[in-house]
């Protein structure tokens, strides 16, 4: 999904979290950025932090999500998140 916040460039808050409903567990994000993402026992991709400042960090999880084959990782605004 190409939805991205642009505000993510800005060191703005962001939530990480995964769609296991929808991550077949291949691994892709693992590969790409062990220190945010784990395929776990159950099969599906894992977050090591689900809330994000650092831009490091922010574009690390914008480069998967932009690469996963299922759309599974899902990248949102803190403050936009509280509302839905
Ligand atoms: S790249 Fe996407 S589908 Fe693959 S394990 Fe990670 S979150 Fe799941």
């Amino acid at each position: 999904m190409a939805d991205t916040p642009q505000a993510a460039q800005s060191g703005r808050r962001m939530l990480l979290s995964i769609d296991a409903a929808v991550c077949t567990g291949a691994g892709t994000c693992e590969a790409m950025h062990p220190e945010l993402f784990r395929v776990g026992p159950a099969g599906h991709a894992v977050v090591s932090r689900t809330e994000l400042t650092a831009p490091e960090d922010i574009e690390a999880a914008t480069g998967v999500l932009d690469v996963c084959p299922t759309e599974a990782v899902r990248l949102a605004l803190a403050d936009a998140a509280g509302q839905a």
